[in-house]
């Protein structure tokens, strides 16, 4: 049994990444890294050039043909916004932009502005053509945002390259969002212990710590990006609805599942349904488990054929 891990870690996509490996192998770590930042060059809205960028830049003018892999990701993203009751709504951009939460100029706007971009977020005003590649917002100033799908989308690829190389044990982390390859070298039963972080905490404190065996463990939460006003928490998941942040009775939503990519889609949907549709939905999802931490302080856990979770914090209880 190998007993020695060795992690890797960079700041990218606006969060630090890491991967951990079990054997020091470089050219893995550089095809690992080259990897999540030639998709990150692909998929990003915070820079001025990517192929995204290209789509929100041809709003209401034309449509943009994009490489197989970004246009299926969009196709799954499009899928996903037009799901009933789903708060997931990849044509948030113009909210995003206007809110900046978590950027230089982040600020509560006034209503009328809110109202005015709001009408730019209809994910039916979106055509996608399968036969070319092609993306069409049909307003101007539309723009379609894969900040809650993307990272879910990369990590999968990720480990799709470690198994090309010959890693079959190795944990990735592309900041809340954990995907582990393989059983664990480090237990005797290849489980792996992944830290669920406590809410707010300043000294990273745990919650508790999650036991799973090849899975993927994504977290959404309003604890991460978010700032204060008069009081006020104002967090990065919006309300399609509203155009305001998501305003219910959760702390964080962590979703245990095969992919990251579903992880991180239903980590965002979830959220947004609370706890009680959410634990609806499971029940007829036995594929997908879920961890709810709640502002009250308690914890909830759903399907917990796929997970084990051991409560540490003492500030939180298991009902
Ligand atoms: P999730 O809950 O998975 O997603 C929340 C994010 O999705 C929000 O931040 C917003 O972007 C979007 N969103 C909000 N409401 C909704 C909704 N209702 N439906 C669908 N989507 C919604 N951050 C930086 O600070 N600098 C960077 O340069 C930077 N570059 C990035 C490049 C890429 C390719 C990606 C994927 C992310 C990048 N980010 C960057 C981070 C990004 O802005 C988000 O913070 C991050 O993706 C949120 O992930 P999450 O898992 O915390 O939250
Ligand atoms: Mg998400």
């Amino acid at each position: 049994m190998l007993n020695s891990s060795h992690e890797y870690t960079q700041v990218l996509m606006g969060t630090t990444v890491s991967l951990t490996l079990y054997e020091p192998n470089e050219t893995v770590v550089h095809r690992v890294f080259h990897t999540i930042k030639l998709l990150e060059d692909k998929l990003t809205v915070n820079r001025r050039h990517s192929e995204v960028m290209s789509i929100n830049a041809a709003a209401g003018k034309h449509p943009v043909i994009v490489s197989r892999a970004v246009f299926s990701l969009i196709e799954q993203a499009y899928k996903v916004s037009l799901m009933p009751n789903s708060c997931f709504n990849f044509a948030i951009g113009p909210l995003v932009k206007l809110w900046k939460i978590g950027f230089q100029g982040q600020q509560v706007p006034s209503p009328q502005q809110i109202h005015d971009q709001l009408l730019l977020t209809d994910p039916n005003e979106i055509e996608l053509d399968p036969k070319t590649c092609a993306v069409f917002l049909k307003k101007k100033g539309m723009e379609i945002d894969l900040g809650a799908i993307a990272k879910g989308y990369i990590a999968d690829v990720v480990k799709v390259v470690l198994q090309q190389n010959n890693i079959h044990q190795a944990i990735i982390n592309l900041g809340g969002n954990v995907l582990t390859l393989g059983k664990s070298p480090l237990d005797k039963n290849g489980n792996w212990q992944i830290g669920l972080k406590e809410p707010f905490s300043l000294n990273n404190e745990l919650v508790g710590i999650i036991q799973v065996n090849d899975k993927s463990v994504v977290t959404s939460g309003i604890y991460e990006r978010y700032f204060t006003l008069n009081n006020h928490r104002y967090h990065h998941i919006f309300d399609p609805s509203t155009g305001y942040p998501l305003d219910n009775e959760l702390e964080s939503v962590t979703v245990i599942s095969d992919t990251s990519l579903e992880g991180d889609i239903f980590s965002t949907i979830l959220y947004g349904l609370g706890v009680k549709k959410a634990g609806n939905y499971l029940i007829e999802h036995p594929n997908l488990s879920a961890i709810f931490v709640l502002k009250n302080k308690t914890i909830e856990l759903v399907n917990t054929d796929n997970f084990a979770f051991q409560l540490v914090s003492q500030q939180y209880v298991l009902p």
